[in-house]
Parts: C-alpha cells; sequence; structure tokens
C-alpha cells in the first residue's frame, strides 16, 4: 500500500512538473513574440537627492503588456528570459531604448538600468552599451548600469574586465539589493561600484536595531571608500528620515513615486517641485 501511495505522489509530482515546464515554455514562446511586437515597455522610478531637494535620476524597468494579461511583472518573465538567453537581446533593447528616452531629459537627469548576470556570460554587452550610448547621443556620465551580488560569483577575472570597460567609459556602475546575496565587504574595494543601493528589505525595517545597525555599517564603509549609498523601498517618511538621520540622502521608493511611463515624467518632476512648494518639505506621492 505503501509503495502504490508512493506511485500515486509521484505521478502526482510529475504532472505538477509538467505542467510547469510547459507553462515555462509557453511564456518563453510568448516573451518571443512579445520582443517583436513591442509588448515590451520602460517604466521609470525617480531617485531622489533628499539633500539637494531635486530628483537626480530615474531607474528603467521593465514592463510587459501581455495582450490578455495585462502587465506581466518581471520578477515573473525576467529569470524565464535568462533561462533561454533571449535576456540579451531583451537587455540590449532596454538599454538603447533608455539611453534613447534618457537623451530627451534635462542633462541633469541620470538614467539606470538593470543588467541580468546572465547578460555577462556572453560578450556581446559592452558592444550593447556602446551601440545604445552612440545611437542616442547620451553622455556615458548619465549612464548607470545596476548589477546584483550575484554577479560577483561569477568568473570574476572577466566580469572585472567588463565593468572596468564601463568605468573607463564614463558609465556608473551600482550594486544593487545590497545585503540579499553573499554580501562580501571585500567586493566594494575589488569592483568599480560608485554606488550601492541598500536593498528595501533592511529600509523596511530600519526601526529594527538590526537593520539600522546594518545600514550604518554600509554607509560609514561607503563614505571611506567615496561610495554613494542610495536607499530603496522607502515608503514612509518615518524610513526617509531614519535614513536622513544616518546620513543617507539618496533614495528611492513609492514615498517618493512609483514607477510610472515615460511619458509622465514631465508630470512626475512638477509634481515633485509643487510637493515642495505646499509643504516646504517633501510630502508623500498620492498618485
Ligand atoms: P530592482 O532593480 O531592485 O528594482 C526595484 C523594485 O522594487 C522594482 O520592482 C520597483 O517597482 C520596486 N519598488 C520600488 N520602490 C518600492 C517601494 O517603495 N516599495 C515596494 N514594495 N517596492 C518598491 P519591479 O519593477 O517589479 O522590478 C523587480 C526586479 O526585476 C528589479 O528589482 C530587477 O531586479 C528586475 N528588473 C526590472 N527591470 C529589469 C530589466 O530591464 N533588466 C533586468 N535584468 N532586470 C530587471
Ligand atoms: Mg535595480
Ligand atoms: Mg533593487
Ligand atoms: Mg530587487
Amino acid at each position: 500500500r505503501a509503495k502504490a501511495e508512493g506511485r500515486s505522489t509521484w505521478r502526482f509530482f510529475e504532472r505538477e512538473m509538467d505542467a510547469e515546464l510547459q507553462a515555462r515554455r509557453a511564456m518563453e514562446i510568448d516573451l518571443r513574440a512579445a520582443l517583436d511586437r513591442g509588448e515590451l515597455e520602460l517604466f521609470y522610478q525617480p531617485f531622489v537627492d533628499v539633500a539637494r531637494q531635486r530628483m537626480s535620476g530615474f531607474e528603467a524597468l521593465m514592463r510587459w503588456r501581455h495582450p490578455t494579461k495585462g502587465f506581466v511583472s518581471p520578477a515573473e518573465f525576467i529569470p524565464v528570459a535568462e533561462e533561454c538567453g533571449l535576456i540579451h537581446a531583451m537587455g540590449a533593447w532596454a538599454l538603447e531604448t533608455a539611453c534613447g528616452q534618457a537623451a530627451e531629459w534635462p542633462e541633469d537627469l541620470a538614467v539606470s538600468v538593470n543588467l541580468s548576470p546572465v547578460q555577462f556570460k556572453k560578450p556581446g554587452l559592452a558592444d550593447d552599451v556602446e551601440r545604445a550610448l552612440v545611437a542616442s547621443g547620451l553622455a556615458p556620465q548619465r549612464l548607470q548600469l545596476e548589477v546584483t551580488e550575484s554577479l560577483l560569483l561569477q568568473d570574476s577575472a572577466s566580469v572585472i574586465a567588463t565593468l572596468n570597460g564601463f568605468r573607463d567609459r564614463g558609465v556608473g556602475i551600482s550594486m544593487d539589493d545590497f545585503g540579499t546575496g553573499y554580501s562580501s565587504l571585500g567586493y566594494l574595494n575589488r569592483f568599480p561600484f560608485d554606488k550601492i543601493k541598500i536593498d528595501q528589505s533592511f529600509v523596511r525595517t530600519i526601526e529594527a536595531n538590526e537593520s539600522r545597525a546594518i545600514i550604518r555599517a554600509v554607509i560609514g564603509l561607503s563614505r571611506a571608500l567615496d561610495i554613494t549609498v542610495i536607499g530603496e523601498g522607502v515608503e514612509t517618511r518615518e524610513q526617509r528620515d531614519a535614513l536622513v538621520s544616518e546620513g543617507c540622502t539618496e533614495m528611492q521608493g513609492y514615498y517618493f513615486s512609483k514607477p510610472r511611463p515615460a511619458n509622465e515624467l514631465a508630470q512626475v518632476l512638477i509634481e515633485f517641485e509643487r510637493r515642495h512648494e505646499v509643504a516646504g518639505g517633501l510630502e508623500p506621492d498620492r498618485a
């Protein structure tokens, strides 16, 4: 009986696996078509310099406007794209689109583009970046590339060479989601970062002593290494104030603005300035 039960459990498991695999395959086919049909879009979320009371740039966040399912989250489709290799074409598209759109913005605004570690596994990433810069005419100093800690576990000689190439070109490099991966403080001076983004899981719990101690340590270290710290996922005035009191003045989060479509960015900037004038300090975003 136990054997029979085991067998049926296994069958059930097999069916589940099949269903999941098929769903992935289906999404892969859809995603390939999505890129060709122009269903991918970049939304933008500002990062704010609270000390200077200005928006200093926008991070490009990919959106998939699916014809029947509505918006599909990047958390769902990026892993599929990474697995089937589509991430290379999608990544090149994101670089080209983000640089092209940013070239239309006021010149004091930067644009930040997320890179998957998978994009570093194939030669051609540096060419993609170069092509995006040349085609758009965007000053390289206005482009920031975001990588995560998992990248640093890959073949480090080639990763370092690629990152150094970006830096030599004048492009900035941010470490995204800092503190969630295999954080090694040694990474911070072995790789040419100019920004660290403290993961939102720390910001969300900044009231807790442990999170605050970690944030404080990261800020102290970054200052010594001349790296700018950005607090991610700021949702409340309390979180903003706590970061400021720790000496972190660059921030991003729903408190300031959610990611918005490219054609709404002028409005985002206007609203930001208006909230300043009214409040003499920043009120939460109500959009
Ligand atoms: P990320 O780069 O760390 O981006 C931050 C994520 O947190 C975004 O989710 C953003 O919408 C969300 N967020 C920002 N502020 C807040 C806040 O105050 N509260 C909360 N709860 N969330 C906030 P999104 O847009 O769903 O993107 C998820 C992840 O997908 C990104 O994390 C990034 O790793 C990846 N991703 C997005 N676009 C791209 C892309 O073009 N290429 C690659 N390779 N990855 C991308
Ligand atoms: Mg990011
Ligand atoms: Mg992040
Ligand atoms: Mg993230």
